[in-house]
């Protein structure tokens, strides 16, 4: 086998490789196993393994060496060779066995390779790993993580102590733990926190898991531990137990019913909820979510909750005594998957505020109800009546019905505002509500206009005896007796009615001929109704354009005053003139004061009109006085408007110092009926007048039944005997008594009294008679111009038709 054959051994026969190479390198000898790998050494090694062999072998002592095959050798399985080479100086050569390592090699360098990657991994997870040995809890093992938080490299640290790396007081800390797992060995698992070091660094929370490591015997051989950090983890905990704890203040703090539900069940409600729908929160939770929801509301809660939206609506639901409440539902997902889910009934927890809304709606209801009806009568109130009969009107129409429209007004309401105050006023108003009311169909209309008017719609009435009924019945609930300030008081309406379809066809046309026919019933003598007629809508369009043109009138300067002259009634000296109002009118000449004043009255135009009356009068006073004409006091008419004004005595005085007039040379008339009516006001005015001193006269006597108490308790000068009266001279026996007992009564309460329209001698002579004083009429002189007046004057016959006594030699100072 040998080179030189000088071998005593068969190097054939050993198991191995073997060859005998000098110290430079040079093979002397090799087995055919070595032969076998076919190769030199030059070939065989990579170079680095050659220039490794070559430095070894000229050393010349026993070495051991891994050396790596050339890659070409692969195929063959060789990568790497050992050689065992031992120096035989007497040889001088190295003998070397040979052992084929390549499977060691590989599995040697898996294993680094595992070990490179496990430590790869260890250095990656994102936690804390070590392993200790369990006996002198040494660190075997530790990943950069865990090295590094101690001050350690992940060297450095293996073969410390556990309490060398964490510290002595830390591991006293974690003793019982360590202590558990090695002596249970189980895994144990804690929490500890960790303060930074800088004040500022926030605290961190770690969670570690000490995890015995024992071999198949049962022999505990190590320990891992596993650290990671829970901050995160911690702080979202306690995020969520913030939030929890916050919501179960909003849940106890609100006064709103809130409901958790999931999955198509309540999961929590708050004590409000319990409260409004009476049951306890054991009870509630687990329930249905539907379960407190009316059965009438259910398929739009079911709805709303599949759809998965977050809204506010209105729903109903039921206490448990049965009771229906209505409320509001604000939904919202309580987690965000909800939302998108879709599905309120699926995973997704959902919240709803429950909000109790009775108030709510009692609140819009009334709020409703006071824009639709009469705060004081709890009747409709003009508007919401309009719109209803408007719509009403349509339907009947179709149904080709009949109705009728009533409008009515109270009479001589003001008397009861003025007499006993507002509040028995509205005492009163609302009793007659009632029984307007009660006399009603319920499905007739009934509103009030405002003040003391009502308006009715009769719905079906076929016939005029149909209306009649019901007008009868009105008529006589209306005025029975109102119990007011302990004396029955009784007040009556005045009505006029208006048909659909015959007397209009729309709202407006209907009321306005009722109103028309109202105005009617009062002219005929009120307490009673009068059913429209197209001739009144002809009167109330002439009203209407005597109106425009009465307003204009005073601006045009179309009014003058005419004066009627009176006389003592013996003497037949000139004691006075009244002041008649004219309009001179421009296509109809001159209108006497029936023609206008009604019109100027019933549309306020009344004021202006008496206030220019009374200046009027007082500037011709003035005139006539400065001419030297008689220094009679002119009597004015009063109207009822004036006496209502605050303060109409502080008017009077104001023109009486503009003219330049004092009091005296004025006289006011007042008619029976406006001392009556006004009853209130009255007597403190007519002092203030008299004050001013003017004169008093009470017009129209005899017509209007004034309480003989109330007469003598008023500052009055004059009673003017009504011309009615007067006319029916010398005839007419009630007549004369009536007049006579006036006079009579007249001088009792030493008051002049004056008998107006004395048309002819007979009458002047009875009245004269009588006792009368003063005497006014188309005998003596009828209302003139003033310049006519003045001419009348001049040309006075001396002689007096009334006799022939001393007494009737007129004064100079009269006649002019
Ligand atoms: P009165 O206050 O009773 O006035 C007397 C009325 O009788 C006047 O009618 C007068 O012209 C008329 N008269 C007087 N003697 C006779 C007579 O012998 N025969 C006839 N046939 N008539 C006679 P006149 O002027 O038409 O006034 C009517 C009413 O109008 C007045 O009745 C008065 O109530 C009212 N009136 C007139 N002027 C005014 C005024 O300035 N203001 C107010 N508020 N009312 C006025
Ligand atoms: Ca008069």
């Amino acid at each position: 086998m040998s080179a030189n054959g000088a071998s005593a051994i068969d190097w054939n026969q050993l198991p191995c490789p073997v060859n005998v190479v000098d110290a430079q390198g040079r093979e002397l000898q090799a087995n055919r196993l070595w032969l076998d790998l076919g190769q030199r050494a030059e070939s065989l090694f990579t170079d680095g393994a050659r220039q490794l062999l070559l430095q070894a072998l000229a050393q010349r002592h026993d070495f051991v060496l891994d050396l790596a095959c050339r890659a070409s050798l692969a195929p063959t399985g060789l990568t790497w060779l050992f050689v065992r080479a031992r120096w035989d100086a007497g040889l001088a050569a190295f003998v070397c066995l040979w052992q084929d390592i390549s499977a060691v090699k590989i599995a040697q360098r898996q294993v680094v390779e595992q070990a490179a990657q496990l430590r790869l991994v260890a250095d990656n997870v994102p936690a804390l790993l070590a392993l200790y040995d369990a006996v002198e809890r040494r660190c075997l093992f530790a990943n950069r993580e865990y090295a590094r938080s101690f001050g350690f490299t992940e060297l450095s640290i293996l073969g410390h102590t556990l309490a060398e790396i964490i510290g002595a007081a830390a591991n006293t800390l974690i003793e019982p733990q360590v202590e558990r797992m090695l002596r249970e060995r189980v895994t144990v698992t804690y929490e500890r926190q960790l303060q930074g070091a800088a004040e500022s660094a926030a605290t961190r929370w770690i969670e570690v898991s000490l995890m015995p490591h024992v071999d198949a015997d049962g022999q505990l051989l190590a320990s891992f531990v596993l650290i990671t950090d829970i901050s995160e983890r911690r702080r979202d905990e306690l995020a969520v137990r913030e939030s929890e704890a916050r919501l179960g203040k909003f849940m106890h703090a609100t006064v709103e019913g809130i409901l958790f539900h999931q999955g198509g069940l309540i999961t929590d409600v708050n004590p409000p909820l319990c409260a409004l729908v009476g049951c306890s929160l054991s009870e509630a939770i687990g329930q249905g979510a539907l379960s407190f929801v009316c059965d009438d509301e259910r398929d739009k809660v079911t709805a709303v909750m599949s759809s998965g939206r977050e809204l506010t609506y209105e729903t109903a639901i039921n206490h448990r005594d049965g009771t229906r409440i209505p409320v509001e539902f604000i939904v919202r997902n309580v987690d965000h998957q909800s939302s998108q889910s879709g599905s309120g009934l699926g995973q997704g927890q959902r919240m709803a505020i429950v909000r109790d809304i009775r108030d709510r709606l009692a609140a819009q209801a009334r709020i409703h109800h006071l824009a639709h009806h009469d705060e004081l009568t709890g009747l409709l109130n003009r508007a919401a009546f309009m719109a209803q009969l408007q719509q009403t009107l349509q339907d009947a129409g179709r149904a080709g019905r009949q109705m009728a429209l009533l409008f009515i007004d109270l009479d001589n309401f003001k008397r009861v505002n003025d007499s006993l105050g507002h509040l028995e006023g509205d005492r009163v108003l609302s009793t007659v509500a009632d029984r307007i009311t009660d006399c009603l169909r319920s499905t007739d209309l009934v509103a009030r206009f405002g003040g003391d008017e009502f308006v009715v719609l009769l719905r079906d009435v076929p016939t005029r005896a149909d209306v009649m009924v019901v007008l009868m019945a009105l008529l006589s609930v209306v005025e029975v007796p109102v119990n007011a300030h302990g004396c029955a008081l009784s007040v009556t309406p005045s009505i006029g009615v208006a048909l659909f379809p015959e007397h209009g066809e729309t709202a407006q046309a209907l009321i306005q001929h009722a109103d028309t026919a109202m105005y009617q019933a009062k002219a005929v003598g009120r307490a009673t109704f009068q059913f429209f007629e197209p001739v009144l809508a002809e009167q109330a369009y002439a009203d209407l354009l005597l109106e425009s043109q009465l307003t204009q009138a005073l601006e045009r300067q179309e009014f003058v005053l005419h004066f009627q002259p009176q006389v003592a009634a013996r003497s037949g000296e000139l004691i006075g003139v009244e002041a008649l109002l004219r309009w001179q009118h421009p296509q109809r000449g001159l209108l006497s004061p029936d023609a206008f004043l009604a019109v100027a009255e019933r549309h306020r135009l009344m004021l202006s009109l008496s206030e220019w009356v009374l200046r009027a009068a007082a500037r011709q006073a003035r005139v006539w006085h400065d001419s030297g004409a008689a220094v009679v006091p002119i009597a004015v008419n009063l109207a009822r408007i004036q006496f209502r004004l605050d303060g109409f005595a502080d008017i009077v005085a104001c023109v009486l110092a503009e003219e330049g007039v004092p009091g005296e040379w004025l006289e006011l008339e007042l008619t029976e009926r406006l001392l009556m009516d006004e009853i209130v006001s009255v007597p403190a005015t007519l002092a203030a007048l008299r004050c001013l001193g003017l004169t008093v006269a009470v017009d129209d006597f005899g017509t209007g039944y004034t309480a003989l108490a109330h007469l003598t308790r008023l500052p009055l000068d004059k009673l003017k005997i009504a011309r009615s009266f007067i006319a029916r001279l010398p005839d007419d026996a009630g007549a004369a008594a009536i007049t006579r007992a006036i006079i009579q009564m007249a001088g009792g309460l030493g008051l002049q009294v004056c008998a107006v329209g004395v048309g002819h001698t007979a009458q002047c002579k009875q009245l004269v008679d009588w006792g009368c004083d003063v005497l006014q009429g188309d005998v003596i002189g009828p209302a003139m111009p003033a310049a006519v007046f003045e001419s009348w004057l001049m040309q006075r016959p001396g002689n007096w038709p009334a006799g022939d006594d001393e007494s009737t030699s007129t004064s100079s100072r009269n006649r002019c």
